[in-house]
């Protein structure tokens, strides 16, 4: 594939890329855990709260109006990034809280609220949720909980030595038990982008619900979640160059207006008495109280700003340095990718993110990650949130390096350059 994206361009976009760290350039490589902002976002944010900052669908006022307008402007574009209608998109403060979101919902369905229509979701014991051995703790725990509370049980899909999920296993695992089946686009530790299709075919069939965590698909590929056929997603802005305390649940619209709400309160009503309240539709139903008004704000300009440079030209950009950083690492002595489709024991070439998790031999991952610091290369120790995965693995903590659309060959060289160097250091 051919880059089309002007790195050099880019990166000038972006001012916390002109950091020095212990006298040296950034290099920053851990995006996957959150990215960096764009002056784009920063001035859109700043520009709302100086400029026509009010409360949202409350005011009779001039800037009420105007708040308001940018409000569900923002959403608009956040739901077109992804390909959705407005009314599609619920904001939330970010991926895990649109999952909770719907585990909740889930839950309150079961216990026998809202409409008659919820029972399509109502669980009984001897029903089944699914997810994979690669969630995110994010997209694991809520149905942990969830399961717990309703007496469903939690079954997961099992990951191959390559990193890719077994698809066959799948197969036998999903059946007409299932109501949920809840999976990563991209796994935050693999970085291999999933068959959604698959997932989705097989859900269907079963008749299960499912539940897309796009966290790490969102800031790196061009996104159609109508055309995925996926029920619900969800994504976090803050790792697609929005601000933080922002993001969003996309819901297909029959299944949003099937689910009963999980937060109530102010702004989601219709009518309320002393004794009930009738609740509005899709999104607001799941809107509670005061919203993240000038993030959205924020997000929007970021998905305006990857439209901009374009996803297709974004992702090429990121396949060529996640390859090269692939080979990089591969070459150097000592090294052990987590989930590498070319280590041979599986499905071979598979789409994936500039996102590479590994283990140093003989060196912890904190030390190699503070080695990397020293060379001024920001990356990211530990289980990165997905312990399930690392115990899969036989490791308990990796380094993770992971890009985006700002960083340049020349940085994954001087990443590489400085990871051949660690285990000598440790000698
Ligand atoms: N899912 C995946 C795959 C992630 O990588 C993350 C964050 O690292 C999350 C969910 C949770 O995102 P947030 O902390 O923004 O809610």
């Amino acid at each position: 594939m051919t880059s089309t994206l002007d790195a050099a361009a880019v990166r000038a976009d972006f001012p916390l890329l002109d950091e020095t760290i212990h006298g040296q350039r950034l290099v920053y490589l851990d995006s996957a855990a959150t990215s960096q902002k764009p002056r784009a976002v920063i001035d859109a944010e700043v520009d709302f709260l100086t400029r026509a900052n009010a409360a949202v669908h409350r005011g009779a006022h001039t800037l009420a109006a105007e708040a308001t307008e940018l409000f569900e402007d923002a959403r608009a574009a956040v739901a077109g990034f992804v390909g959705a209608q407005p009314e599609q998109l619920v904001w939330t403060s970010g991926a895990t809280a649109g999952i909770n979101l719907v585990a909740y919902a889930i839950g309150n369905a079961t216990a026998g609220r809202g409409a008659p229509a919820s029972a399509r979701f109502a669980l009984a014991p001897g029903d089944e949720l699914v997810i994979t051995e690669s969630e995110h703790h994010a997209n694991l725990i809520p149905w942990q909980e969830l399961a717990a509370r309703t007496g469903a049980a939690l079954k997961h899909i099992p990951v191959r030595d390559d990193g890719t999920i077994d698809t066959d296993a799948a197969a036998s695992v999903i059946s007409d038990r299932t109501s949920v089946v809840a999976f990563p686009h991209v796994s935050n530790v693999l970085g291999i982008v999933n068959p959604v299709a698959e997932f989705v075919a097989l859900a269907r069939s079963a008749g299960a619900v499912t539940v897309l965590d796009a966290c790490q698909s969102a800031p790196h590929l061009p996104l159609d979640l109508p055309a995925l056929g996926v029920d619900l997603a969800v994504f976090s802005g803050h790792k697609m160059l929005g601000p933080y305390g922002v993001g969003a649940l996309y819901g297909r619209s029959d299944v949003l207006e099937a689910l009963p709400p999980f937060l109530t309160g102010g702004s989601m009503i219709t009518t309320v008495t002393l004794d009930e309240a009738k609740y509005l539709p899709p999104p607001q139903r799941f809107e509670a109280g005061t919203q993240p008004v000038s993030q959205a704000i924020g997000l929007a300009a970021a998905v305006r700003y990857l439209d901009s440079v374009g996803m297709d030209a974004v992702h090429a950009h990121e396949t060529a340095l996640g390859e090269r950083m692939g080979e990089g690492l591969r070459s150097i002595p000592g090294i052990r990718l987590l989930g590498d489709p070319a280590s041979g024991s599986g499905a071979g070439h598979v789409e994936r993110v500039a996102l590479w998790a590994f283990e140093v031999e003989g060196v912890h991952a904190h030390d190699a990650g503070q080695f990397l610091d020293s060379r001024g290369i920001a990356v990211r120790v530990g289980h990165h949130c997905a312990q399930p995965l690392h115990r899969r693995f036989g490791v308990t903590a990796t380094v993770r390096a992971s890009a985006a659309l700002y960083n340049t060959a020349d940085e994954v060289d001087a990443f590489l350059d400085a990871v051949s160097g660690i285990r000598s250091f440790f000698g």
